[in-house]
């Protein structure tokens, strides 16, 4: 994938990224670190805008109608969580939906709802991407989503519905959650719960989805599938090392279409 990217952006001659990270948070430092590398080893034009912890709400939405309006900046990601006295759905829904590579404005989650192309969060990207990668049969199989967040779980689920699997979404209220799990030919866990699925919940034969990142002890990355399940399972992914990577990825990969649509656009305009 990273050279895929990297091949584009060559193409392309300038694909422009900014991310925004306000505050201090340590996890989140670690993945702004890991996307502008994987963007400067791209060949991507990487911003990196770091703001103070007490940046204003009306600060940080400034900051974002600036790269909006930047014709250098295809593609603009706003890292979260945001400080607590930022309302975090207005800052999604400040940045231009054309340039929203993490997919988590409304129009972008919209789209994919209704099944129209659109820019979609990189980690269940990513997790296709895999499942292609490995030709697992996606077409009428049973795939079973643990989690129903808007940047992995739902999204997730979509995805796969598009692709004319059966879905079920499980969650924290879900009943016997084991009985839904054995069902799956397709399983995704993205919980945040170290071992939350244990080998005994897992179909012979399945294919296994690990999309949790958890600390263990001396912070240790765990992921939310106990890896003994991997002796039930025909395919399953590592942890640390297999949605993770894939996710940043992907980011970048959005950051090209986004370039190539933002380049159809101006067209457009000149044209106009
Ligand atoms: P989240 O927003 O906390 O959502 C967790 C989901 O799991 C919720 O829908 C919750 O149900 C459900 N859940 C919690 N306990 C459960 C249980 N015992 N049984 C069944 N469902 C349960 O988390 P997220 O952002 O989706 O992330 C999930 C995990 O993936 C985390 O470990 C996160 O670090 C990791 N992650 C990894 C990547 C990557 O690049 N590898 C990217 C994003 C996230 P309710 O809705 O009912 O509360």
């Amino acid at each position: 994938m990273r050279e895929e990217v990297a091949a584009q952006v060559a193409e392309l001659g300038h694909v422009g990224l900014a991310t925004v990270l306000v505050g201090d948070d340590p996890a989140s430092h670690i993945y702004i670190d890991l996307k502008q590398k994987a963007a400067q080893a791209a060949g991507m034009d990487a911003r990196d805008i770091k703001l103070p912890g007490d940046t204003s709400e009306e600060e940080l939405l400034e900051t974002i109608a600036e790269l909006n309006a930047d014709d250098s900046v295809d593609g603009l990601l706003v890292q979260l969580p945001l400080p607590g006295h930022i309302a975090e759905n207005r800052a999604i829904e400040a940045i231009a939906p054309a340039k929203d590579i993490d997919g988590i404005h409304p129009f972008n989650a919209g789209c994919l709802y209704l099944g129209r192309p659109t820019l979609v969060p990189g980690t269940p990207l990513g997790v296709m991407r895999m499942l292609d990668e490995y030709e697992i049969p996606l077409q009428g199989a049973r795939a079973v989503v643990v989690g129903r967040s808007a940047i992995v779980g739902k999204p997730m689920a979509h995805l796969l519905l598009q692709r004319h699997a059966t879905v079920t979404i499980c969650h924290s209220r879900t009943r016997d959650l084991q009985w839904h799990t054995l069902e799956a030919d397709v399983l995704v866990a993205a919980v945040g719960r170290t071992h939350v699925i244990t080998p005994d919940m897992v179909k012979e034969g399945a294919t296994v989805i690990d999309v949790g990142m958890n600390r263990g002890e001396g912070r240790k990355v765990l992921g939310d599938v106990d890896p003994a399940a991997g002796e039930r399972a025909a395919y399953i992914t590592p942890v640390p090392g297999g949605v993770g990577p894939m996710t940043i990825a992907m980011v970048m990969q959005n950051t090209v279409t986004a370039a190539r649509a933002h380049r159809v656009r101006g067209v457009a305009h000149a044209g106009n």
